[in-house]
């Protein structure tokens, strides 16, 4: 490393984080994206100690020994562990800056979930501060999802966009600048795999973990008939006899496993539709709807929510990084970021 890109490395050190309740990413100015990794913490029971984060953790998920807990500190798009959170905001900001502190401190934005109360905003502001950030400006997470996804939101135009994570589908209507209507629902991916999980079990009587569980919704999981059917090979423990025990299933079952989390995804956006103010509906007819987060992955959900709403559907390029990618580009636009930032 020249000491030309050393300095840069210093200069352009502003980052963008997007706290999700699934993942943590985190983008650094005139770099890209530099953390994608699981919104997980692993902690010693006994002593209290953080043992890993993020991809480690998951890793160690179902696997864990008696005297440590594995901790999802965003659940449901809110902080359930406030403690935990910070220590695992703290862990991915001096691992994106490699710990060492900065020459100039960096500004930081982060996409915050809607639900988070105000004590909750300040106790993730004095994180980031205390990790040496100079200025710091929290972005509710539809609103850089809007920005990552281009949508015009400076103007008088009604945009909605439908953001599925982990624990949260939120749906927010922004225009000028401003969310004008939001409405979340504790229903997205982990409820996937869990109904996947019921399903295997009622109909196979197979044990499977989550991870087995998410592994089958990404690869078969579907919303919508595929115009290719898929099967896939899944393993687990035969509850009857208690050994392990593999089956085959298609897309079909795994369609019906999923029902019940997609009508309830797909009634939410009615829902969310018909408490939209006339002038601005009107505005999201015309344009339609932007499904982000990881649940926009599943296989034709889009089909299925242009088939019920009758609007046109789009998922954005790369639904994971939306949310970061929207919170980096306001690091380049420090006046729509005062505009729009929460204190
Ligand atoms: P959050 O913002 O809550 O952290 P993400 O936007 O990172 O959530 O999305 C995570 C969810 O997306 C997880 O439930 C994960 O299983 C799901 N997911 C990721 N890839 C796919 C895929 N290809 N198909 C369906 N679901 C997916
Ligand atoms: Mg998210």
């Amino acid at each position: 490393m020249s000491v030309f890109d050393w300095f840069k490395g210093r200069l352009f050190c502003d980052l963008a984080i997007d706290l999700g309740t699934a993942n943590t990413l985190v983008f650094m100015k005139g770099k890209g994206i530099i953390v994608q990794e699981p919104s997980i913490v692993v902690v010693n029971k006994l002593t209290g100690k953080v043992e890993a984060v993020g991809q480690r953790a998951k890793e160690m998920l179902g696997k864990t020994p008696t005297n440590v807990l594995s901790i999802r500190p965003m659940r449901d798009g809110v902080i359930a562990d406030f403690e935990i959170a910070e220590k695992m905001l703290d862990y991915f900001i001096k691992r994106s800056t490699n710990n060492r502190g900065f020459l100039l401190r960096p500004r930081i934005v982060i996409g915050i979930p809607t639900g988070i109360t105000q004590v909750e905003r300040r106790a993730v502001k004095d994180v980031a501060m205390r990790a040496k950030a100079s200025e710091v400006y929290l972005v509710e997470q539809p609103m850089s999802a809007a920005v990552g996804a281009d949508l015009p939101i400076s103007e008088p135009t009604g945009n909605m966009v439908v953001d599925i994570g982990g624990g949260t589908t939120d749906i927010a209507v922004i225009s000028l600048n401003g969310i004008v209507f939001n409405h979340s629902i504790r229903v997205a991916g982990n409820e996937m795999d869990e109904s996947i999980i019921q399903y295997l079990k009622k109909k196979y009587n197979l044990l499977v973990g989550e991870r087995s569980a998410e592994q089958v919704k990404i690869q078969i999981g579907s919303a919508y008939p595929l115009d290719h059917p898929l099967t896939m090979e899944i393993k687990g423990r035969d509850l009857r006899e208690g050994i392990p025990k593999t089956i085959v299933v298609d897309d079909q079952e795994i369609r019906e496993a999923l029902e019940d989390v997609v009508s309830a995804i797909v009634n939410a956006v009615r829902i969310a539709l018909e408490k939209t103010p006339p002038e601005l509906s009107a505005d999201i007819i015309d344009h339609g709807v932007i499904l982000t987060g990881g649940g926009a992955l599943l296989k034709n959900l889009d089909k299925r929510i242009r088939e019920e709403t009758q609007l046109p559907v789009f998922v954005t390029d790369d639904p994971l990084t939306t949310v970061v990618l929207g919170a980096g580009k306001m690091l380049d636009n420090l006046d729509l970021l005062k505009k729009i930032a929460m204190s």
